[in-house]
């Protein structure tokens, strides 16, 4: 069984008293034994984080990064930089990457290559719009994204990834996919990932993100294809993150 894996995704939210918090909270936090967590600040606060959560069972994150190593790439910010501020995952693919930011399955990839490259971990989102839902196409658009990138990759690399599913209707909105919905798509991912290897499918983490709170992450992580959670809104409350990760 994968160790379970709650991670927060701050988006362009938080503050450096949020960073300080966080780390208090998490410095005795009483939590179930083997669930890890990860919390992915903005750029700026990841240095304040890196102290805050130095001691803590926090794993610091990005929420993006550059395919670049380094150069004349005005505003972008790098693997290695992430990784000397202290983050040792990112998160890649995000939808809203995708939507807004016109990152496709090759930006996607090259970097999960430009992670992987500097040793962070990539967690590599995909998920399905509301349109390609109701047109029966989510297995297609969810596997898509994932074989674009776990073909592309050699086995060992392969390895290193954390996948999460995020259905695109269920980020922000407030609606949830029901335990069961969510459970369908990890099954198929999963079997997708045993035709790669067996051992690589039964060991990767594969998260559900998408208005995941306290109210119905006990639910969704019973799942049995359910690792854990990629959780954006209600990880910028301290308490409210806390009760996830106690219910992991
Ligand atoms: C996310 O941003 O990855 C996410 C799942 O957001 P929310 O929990 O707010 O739906």
């Amino acid at each position: 069984m994968p160790t379970p894996l709650i991670a927060g995704n701050w988006k362009m939210n938080g503050s450096r008293a949020l960073v300080e918090a966080f780390g208090r909270a998490f410095h005795d936090a009483d939590l179930p034994e083997g669930v890890a967590v990860a919390l992915m600040v903005p750029f700026p606060y990841l240095e304040a984080a890196e102290r805050a959560f130095d001691g803590s069972c926090l794993t610091l994150g990005a929420q993006t990064l550059s395919d670049q190593p380094a150069g004349a790439f005005t505003g972008e910010v790098s693997g290695e930089m992430l990784r000397e501020c202290g983050a040792r995952m990112v998160l890649v693919g995000h939808s809203e990457r995708r939507t807004l930011f016109g990152e496709d399955d090759a930006a996607v990839l090259a970097r999960v290559r430009a992670a992987l490259a500097v040793e962070l971990t990539p967690v590599l989102c995909v998920g399905e719009t509301l349109e390609e839902r109701d047109a029966a196409r989510t297995e297609a658009v969810v596997l898509g994204q994932l074989e674009a990138v776990f073909d592309a990759l050699q086995p060992a690399e392969r390895a290193r990834l954390v996948v999460a599913y995020e259905p695109v209707w269920a980020i922000g909105t407030g609606r949830t996919a029901t335990p069961e919905q969510a459970q369908v798509v990890h099954a198929a991912i999963r079997e997708r990932l045993v035709r790669y290897d067996a051992e690589l499918a039964a060991a990767m983490q594969v998260l559900y993100g998408g208005s995941m709170k306290a109210a119905n992450a006990a639910e969704l992580l019973a799942q049995p294809d359910i690792d854990g959670g990629l959780i954006g809104g209600a990880s910028l409350k301290v308490d409210d993150f806390l009760a996830i990760c106690q219910s992991a």
